[in-house]
């Protein structure tokens, strides 16, 4: 009897201890936000996925992809989500992958969302790289003023102690549009496709597993969003792909995919059908609404990101072949 009290009353103890602990972790998380899961895409590749949409205070900024390898002699980061919070949590997701120092961050591009976290990098004593092009957008009145826009948007997640760093070394890639480097016996590349999707694009070719992150420049069974793009350099981009002919991609957004050479004909197809057709109706000088309207879209209709996409990206496209046309 006195077995069964005592055995009742150390159940309600420890039930009371549990539910103080969940408490405090309920608060620790609280506190650190975000916990991410990081899932392997390769031998040494590891990525974390962002949820599909726009940055918002609700999904804490949480819209983009990023990545890491795990070599022998430390890790490489490739990009640091949208805030300083999510590099933090990204830090604590490799360090539960393994104990390897974090020696290098690759910064896709100057995009907020792809960006922000590089901050909380520094801590750890990485060396951040980024091409060249980058070089001066930090401080620039453009990302001043998109700086204050995210405040906004994605506070807390985003507030006064966010400050966009600039990289460390600037990399210049010359004519070749490729850089090499090693570490740990494992084999990288980098690809300068830059001017396609902003200034400064990159991709990381991880030649040993096959795996390429590819940044903002690679969709995956959808319509790519075009508007603003250099479509011209975004197909020669479509080739740098192909030529490191990867197992798997690692799009800025969305899913992975295995299926790399399909989303590359699909993206390829549809930009060229694009330039083709906006092209065609930039030099009669037909006005955009009535080509668009005589444009066949049977083809891309039932692609996910038609409907919310296609006409921004064809009015962008068509804008974009009035001035290679007036330029020749
Ligand atoms: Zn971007």
């Amino acid at each position: 009897m006195i077995g069964v009290v005592l055995r009742g009353w150390r159940g309600a103890v420890r039930g009371a201890i549990g539910l103080l602990l969940g408490w405090a972790l309920a608060a620790a998380a609280l506190a650190q936000d975000v916990v991410l899961e990081p899932r392997r895409v390769g031998a040494h590749s590891w990525a974390v996925f962002g949820e599909a949409g726009m940055a918002t205070a609700a999904n804490r900024g949480f819209n983009s992809n990023a990545g890491f390898v795990v070599t022998p002699a430390g890790v490489v980061v490739f990009d640091t989500l949208g805030t300083p919070a999510l590099g933090d949590a990204l830090i604590a997701a490799i360090r539960r992958v393994t104990p390897q120092p974090i020696r290098r961050v690759i910064v896709s591009h100057y995009h907020a969302d792809h960006y922000y976290g590089a901050q909380a990098f520094k801590a750890t004593g990485a060396e951040v790289w980024a091409h060249e092009a980058g070089r001066g957008v930090v401080g620039s009145d453009e990302a001043n003023a998109r700086l204050e826009q995210r405040r906004q948007d994605l506070f807390p997640w985003v507030d006064e102690k966010t400050q966009p760093i600039d990289a460390d070394r600037w990399l210049a890639f010359g004519e070749r549009g490729t850089i090499d480097f090693e570490l740990g016996g494992l084999r990288f590349r980098l690809l300068d496709v830059s001017g396609a999707h902003s200034p400064q694009d990159l991709m990381m070719f991880v030649a040993d597993d096959g795996v390429l992150f590819a940044g903002d420049l690679y969709f995956t069974g959808r319509i790519p969003f075009v508007v603003g793009a250099d479509t011209k350099r975004w197909l020669q981009a479509m080739d740098r792909i192909a030529e490191v002919n990867p197992r798997v991609a690692v799009p800025g957004h969305g899913e992975a995919s295995d299926r790399v050479m399909p989303d590359l004909t699909l993206t390829r197809d549809y930009l060229r059908y694009l330039r083709e057709t906006m092209g065609k109706a930039a030099e009669a000088m037909d006005d955009f609404e009535t080509a668009y309207d005589r444009v066949d879209w049977s083809r891309w209709e039932k692609l996910p990101a038609f409907l919310p996409g296609n006409r921004l990206n064809a009015r962008s496209v068509y804008l974009e072949m009035e001035r290679e046309s007036l330029r020749r």
